[in-house]
């Protein structure tokens, strides 16, 4: 479903990542692990589209996806949700769920059907339809930007650090609802710093060094890999 091929990406005079390449198979979780710094982040963002490589080539769905602008990647299918869930604080649940359906609806979508697919799968959402955004928990407001981005009915979820902040007990429900919205067909690349929660949920994963690849596998065999059992597993 998506292909990248010898991305290569710089800030200025600064290399973030050397050719990258890698590739999301339709319905697959794929992790992308790594300390900080790494290039997790600048890989998602040149995806979304926010970041323009300076060479090597991003397909999606089989087409190149080339210098097309943000808004019509997500319109192709990609939805990114960003690191330190970037929901409007001052609007409410509902208001921060409508800011997406008020651009989906000039596809002539039905967002009440949208809306109900994420109270579905976040019901404390619901519940706070009326709250403020910043007056949610943490755990709350990973949901709510996960959800925000599900209204634009994605193919792909990109998803940044989604457990970034949050008690254990909470990185665990996120990924659970990360599983269930894998389950109804979204393909997920996401980027995680809690190596153990992305590894127990991921299909596939990759780790990034300096802005290389340096691994690759199934999730159940770079778990048990002695790299990343001493890199990231604390092991
Ligand atoms: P983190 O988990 O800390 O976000 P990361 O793996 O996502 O780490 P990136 O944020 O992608 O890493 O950063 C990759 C490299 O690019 C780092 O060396 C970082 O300092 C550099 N970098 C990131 N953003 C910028 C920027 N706006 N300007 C200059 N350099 C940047």
């Amino acid at each position: 479903m998506l292909k990248i091929e010898q991305v290569a990406v710089a800030y200025g005079a600064i290399d973030a990542l050397h050719g990258i390449s890698l590739q999301v198979g339709q319905g697959e979780v794929v992790a992308l692990l790594g300390a900080n710094g790494a290039g997790k982040t600048t890989l998602l963002r040149t995806i979304s589209g926010l970041l323009r490589p300076k060479a090597g080539e991003i397909r999606f769905e089989g087409e190149a996806l080339g210098r097309s602008s943000a808004e019509s990647r997500v319109k192709r299918g990609i939805a990114h949700v960003p690191e330190g869930r970037r929901i409007f604080p001052g609007l409410t649940v509902m208001e921060n769920l409508d800011v997406a359906t008020t651009i989906w609806r000039r596809r002539g979508m039905s967002s009440a059907e949208d809306l109900a697919t994420v109270f579905a799968l976040f019901p404390r959402l619901q519940e706070r339809a009326g709250q403020l955004g910043w007056s949610l928990s943490g755990g709350e407001q990973q949901m709510l930007a996960i959800g925000r981005a599900l209204m634009a009915r994605p193919k792909m979820l990109l998803l940044d650090e989604p457990s970034l902040g949050l008690a254990p007990r909470l990185s665990e429900e996120v990924y659970r609802r990360i599983a269930d919205i894998n389950a109804k067909g979204v393909t997920v690349l996401l980027v995680e710093q809690n190596t153990v929660l992305a590894l127990e949920v991921a299909h596939r994963a990759y780790v990034i060094e300096n802005g290389h690849i340096v691994l690759e596998g199934p999730a159940r065999e770079l778990a048990r890999h002695p790299r990343v059992r001493e890199a990231y597993l604390g092991a």
